[in-house]
């Protein structure tokens, strides 16, 4: 087992403990499979929102908030009953925007994993006002089911009554529906395929810059994040910061940053250079290779 979770573990009835104990090995990330899930319950004897709820310290050891120092961990559940960790990072000496909330993370998670639609999100307090508008932008995001402790689970639409989402502005393909932004750009480097794969998969209908980042360890191993924009801008995730999202998911630390890409449309009405810059500073000493490729 990974040492970050021994705390975490400690919190765990026992018998929950002893079940997953097996399931958090060195790769352990925060995906559990449906077919995993039906075994902790088999062995716990839990209904399944009260072991999703029981599983909320797993998330949250997945933390990294050098200024709050406060660990927050959300679990999201797909269609596939496939569940995604997540948790908050916070950038540390970086003004406070660049943070990451657990429940974006979580999201992220089950988007870079392929799942289409969330339908609930489980999380220990209830979700601040950002997070909320982050949830309204999903594929039938109204719907989604807020699962929180000593509290009736409701939908989002009782959280968020009233709200403002892409179906004002005109989207009819919402967060986590399928994109498909081809960009082109002539290279043979896998990082950079891999980036410019996941920026024609990323989610930028207001302003048109698709983008990606691709992050690499000294190992060879890449963690991305694809930009996901929101329709009231603020909420939106920085593909920088859902790639240090992912990577504090794999168990790496941010000083193993070997290179650094990002990848966006030439036809963007912004850019994301200087915020890619300024996060990626604040953990790792490289400089960001930035890539502009134009649309098809
Ligand atoms: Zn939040």
């Amino acid at each position: 087992m990974q040492d970050r979770f021994l705390k975490s573990i400690a919190k765990l009835p026992e018998s929950l403990a002893t079940a997953v104990v097996p399931l958090l090995d060195k790769d352990f990330a925060g995906h559990i499979d449906a077919q995993q899930l039906t075994e902790l319950q088999a062995q716990t004897q839990m209904e399944l929102n009260e072991l999703l709820l029981a599983l909320l310290p797993i998330a949250a050891a997945l933390a990294r908030p050098p200024i709050s120092e406060f660990h927050v961990g959300a679990i999201a559940k797909g269609k596939s009953g496939d569940i995604y960790m997540g948790a908050n990072i916070e950038l540390p000496g970086e003004a406070l925007f660049h943070s990451v909330h657990a429940e974006q993370s979580a999201i992220s998670h089950a988007w870079l994993s392929g799942e289409t639609i969330i339908e609930d999100i489980i999380v220990n307090a209830s979700p601040c006002g950002h997070c909320r508008q982050f949830i309204n932008e999903l594929v039938e995001g109204s719907k989604v089911n807020i699962h929180l402790p000593s509290q009736d689970t409701a939908p989002l639409s009782h959280y968020l009554p009233y709200a403002f989402g892409p179906s004002d502005l005109n989207i009819s393909a919402p967060l986590l529906s399928k994109q498909q932004h081809n960009l082109i750009l002539d290279s043979n480097d896998p990082m950079i395929i891999e980036a410019l794969d996941h920026a024609s998969l990323s989610y930028a209908p207001y302003t048109k810059n698709f983008a990606a980042v691709v992050l690499e360890t000294k190992d060879g191993a890449t963690y991305c994040g694809r930009y996901a924009e929101n329709a009231a801008f603020n909420p939106s995730m920085q593909p920088m910061q859902m790639a240090l999202s992912t990577m504090s998911r794999h168990n790496r630390d941010f000083s193993e940053i070997n290179r650094a890409v990002l990848i966006e449309s030439s036809k963007g009405v912004v850019s994301l250079v200087g915020a890619a810059m300024d996060a990626l500073h604040s953990v790792a000493p490289i400089e960001l290779e930035h890539i502009v490729a134009e649309p098809e």
